[in-house]
């Protein structure tokens, strides 16, 4: 497994877990440091007992040397990051490349090279290219098998997977991936072959959907507070039609995080470069981008118009609960608003803290828990919807802060309740509860 990230990490912990003998390699010294010593270098629930157990059991190992591990081995992950190029929205597919070549060089028999990492259509033949040209003696295939595990829940999804897509065009190739996947056909999870492009852009076509539901609900909600509708409602009344799906329909301050925001561009790059732009994709990516400062613009307009020389409390900082995954989240955004409008921002995210700083300015104050961001504030906004926010006893909230202003980006308190406590209290999309 090339890369010890969210994905190549869980997914060579979950391959361990299945039987496989696993080596991950990574570069980082420090992440590989932590892995060698038992800790982990991301947080996901559940998984430093999973890489602990299989360490134990020897089936799971860390080194920083590639060509030892790729060696001698039948199937090779790439799991890299595939971030947004600098400029033009491309996927930035130099760690993939410079790993395919790194991979074929110490390759010493035959072996599939899987790209797990996100890739744009294409990649794979390019793949196959830098292989047969850096090692034109080398019997080999190549596959693609995109990820489609989400932060937080990796383990239970990698495990228990809605499908498995793999792009494989021969026998052999098909062979190994199948045998690495077997624990999975005794769950009956299907197991989707294809060819190599068409795995590439079903990763792509399956998150840019999901982002333009994301995308649609949080304009229905907006529509709702205009009309006097609950958005809770309207996705429950669509949602339940099986054509549609109940999940996705949560309204927000707008999708973030290390995979939507890249993916739908590198779609949209790939749409065009091809001759077939894909308007839909293009529409989600504005929305979603003009949502962000809309959601400041809701706090600044909360704390009448201005948070000059205001304290606000920013409860929640990662782009989604139960990570520390602070890429592309809607907090940057707001809270970089915030400060440079000149509030000064109390903030505590249970565990994100650590990357954040860097990506935030650094006016930001972190705190100890959600009380103590709390403390002295004039308004409060929750931006990520952990569990321990949900159950903050509203008195002893209200007695810590210095004003009574409560905007929740994620609706998660009882609109009634909150306004009995005495909280100027702002949701999204739900009017009726007003
Ligand atoms: P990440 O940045 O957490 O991990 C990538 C790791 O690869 C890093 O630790 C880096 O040090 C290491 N690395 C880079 N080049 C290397 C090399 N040559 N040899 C060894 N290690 C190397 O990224 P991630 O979140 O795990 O994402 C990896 C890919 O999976 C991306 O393409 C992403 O789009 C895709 N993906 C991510 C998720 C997710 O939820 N994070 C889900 C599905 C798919």
């Amino acid at each position: 497994m090339i890369g010890g990230g969210y994905v190549g990490l869980v997914s060579g912990a979950c391959f361990a877990e299945f039987g496989t003998e696993v080596t991950v390699v990574e570069t980082d010294a420090n992440k590989l440091a932590a892995l060698r010593e038992g800790r982990m270098p991301i947080y996901e629930p559940g998984l430093e007992d999973l890489v602990q157990s299989n360490v134990k059991a020897g089936r799971l190992s860390f080194t920083g040397d590639l060509a030892s591990a790729v060696a001698g081995t039948q199937a090779v992950f790439i799991a890299v990051g595939t971030p947004t190029r600098r400029g033009d929205g491309h996927a930035d597919l130099s760690y993939v490349y410079a790993a395919a070549e790194q991979v074929a060089r110490a390759l010493t028999g035959y072996a599939v090279i899987v790209t797990k990492s996100t890739v744009p259509v294409g990649t794979g033949r390019r793949i196959e290219e830098i292989i047969r040209s850096t090692r034109p003696d080398l019997d080999f295939d190549v596959a693609s098998n995109p990820e489609f595990l989400r932060e937080g829940n990796a383990i239970g999804d990698f495990m228990r997977p809605d499908r498995v897509v793999i792009g494989a065009e021969t026998d052999r190739a098909r062979e190994v991936m199948r045998l690495l996947y077997r624990p999975l056909y005794l769950i009956e999870a299907p197991i989707v072959f294809t060819a190599i492009e068409t795995a590439e852009l079903t990763k792509y076509a399956a998150n840019a959907f999901l982002a333009m539901k994301v995308t649609f609900i949080n304009e229905m909600a907006d529509l709702c507070e205009r009309v006097g509708a609950d958005v809770h409602d309207v996705a429950r009344g669509i949602g339940l039609d099986g054509r549609i799906g109940r999940k996705f329909l949560h309204p927000g301050p707008g999708y973030g995080g290390s995979c939507f925001p890249k993916d739908t561009l590198a779609l949209l790059r790939t749409a065009q470069d091809y001759g077939a732009p894909s308007r839909l994709v293009e529409a989600t990516v504005a929305v979603n981008d003009a949502r962000k400062s809309s959601m400041a613009m809701r706090v600044i307009n909360a704390c009448g118009g201005s948070v000059r020389g205001k304290t606000i409390a920013v409860l929640g900082l990662t782009f989604k609960p139960e990570t520390d995954d602070m890429r592309d989240s809607p907090a940057l955004a707001i809270v970089s608003r915030l400060v440079g409008d000149g509030a000064a921002v109390r903030a505590f995210d249970p565990e994100g803290m650590e990357q954040a700083r860097p990506l935030l300015p650094d006016a930001v104050v972190y705190c100890t828990d959600a009380l103590d961001a709390a403390s002295g504030a004039d308004a409060l906004v929750l931006i990520t919807e952990w569990n321990e926010f949900r159950a903050l006893p509203p008195a002893r909230l209200g007695e810590a802060m210095r004003g009574r202003v409560l905007v929740d980006l994620r609706n998660v308190y009882d609109p009634v309740a909150m306004r009995q406590y005495g909280f100027t209290y702002y949701d999204i999309g739900r009017s009726t509860r007003s």
